[in-house]
């Protein structure tokens, strides 16, 4: 196996409006960039923040991609189904003990070779060293970190925000305030941060605890991109915790995908969308504000959870 000379899948994910009374009520108007429409397989952010380290690894003449992740893992399944679909290997290093979760499952019918680390052995992953054994066992195969994050994942994201310029006229809209998006490590905002260059802020909304790190993670891209670490803010969205899902939010789930048409998962996009109508009830944006949320993707993973089938 080995890289194709180039990538030129470059999916262009639709911008739609989203119909929901709370907005309506409220006079601001969301129009949703469906990075879950990109691709049945290859859905959400992810393919955006392995674009560059796919074009790392061709140059450094790899002949496939080895990561990390957790047994619902979006990044792992979409990196898995680029690489079939591609013809590049992949191995996937796991966080726990062996499970057959759906998406593990998936992984393995799409040819990733699986690696259960346990729990400490995945929390050793920034450790110096811990790389080096999976890379004298796969010399050929390029190491991407958790989640595709950093500056080369952040870089893959820029191209978001042209998709989103070249439809507003498709809306009618001249032009929008901000955007809005769950963050899991805030890759995908520091990426529009770089492309919009303080044009229009950017709200992360954070499906993880303050302690994850994240506002450190972002600054940090930031930083090494020469960027000042400003046009955004993060917002606390996570309701207790990374994945935990509580009554409410799955109710809230339910209706909006009923009133919009548009299916969520309770850990990054409903709990994202929560935020924004917590944000839009307390008045945080005046009538006539426009905004685009990004759907990051995630339907496959929640396939494995209990309470959202
Ligand atoms: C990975 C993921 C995110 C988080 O993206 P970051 O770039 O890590 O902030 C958000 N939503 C979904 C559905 C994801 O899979």
């Amino acid at each position: 196996m080995s890289f194709p000379d180039s990538f030129d899948w470059l999916p262009q994910a639709p911008l739609q409006p989203m119909t929901l009374d709370w907005l309506a009520q409220a006079g601001v108007e969301v129009a949703v960039l469906r990075l879950e429409q990109i691709d049945p397989l290859i859905s959400g952010n992810k393919w955006f923040k392995l674009l560059e380290y796919l074009a790392a690894a061709r140059q450094a003449g790899a002949s496939g991609i080895i990561s990390l992740g957790g047994a619902h893992s979006n990044h792992l399944h979409a990196l898995a189904a680029a690489g079939q679909r591609f013809g590049f290997a992949t191995a996937g290093l796991l966080r726990g003990h062996p499970q057959d979760t759906p998406t593990v499952l998936d992984l393995k019918r799409m040819g990733m070779h699986v690696h259960w680390l346990g729990y400490g052995g995945y929390r050793a992953r920034h450790e110096p060293g811990f790389w080096a054994p999976w890379q004298t066992r796969y010399p050929q195969l390029y190491p991407v970190p958790e989640g595709g994050g950093g500056l080369p994942g952040a870089r893959g994201c820029r191209g978001l925000v042209a998709q989103v310029r070249q439809q507003l006229s498709g809306l009618g809209w001249a032009d929008y305030h901000g955007w809005w998006l769950a963050c899991g490590t805030g890759t995908t905002l520091a990426g529009l941060v770089l492309a919009e260059h303080g044009a229009h802020p950017v709200y992360g909304a954070l499906a993880v605890p303050d302690d994850h790190g994240v506002a450190q993670n972002v600054e940090r891209i930031l930083c090494e991109a020469g960027h000042t670490a400003s046009g955004y803010e993060l917002l606390d969205a996570s309701r207790g915790g990374f994945a935990k899902v509580d009554p409410p939010l799955l109710a809230f789930i339910e209706a909006s995908e009923g009133q919009s048409g548009i299916a969520l998962e309770p850990l990054y996009t409903g709990k994202a969308l929560l935020a924004l109508r917590e944000a839009v009830e307390a008045r945080r944006f005046a009538r006539g504000t426009r905004l685009v949320f990004v759907h990051t993707g995630g339907l496959q993973g929640r396939r494995g959870m209990t309470g959202a089938a």
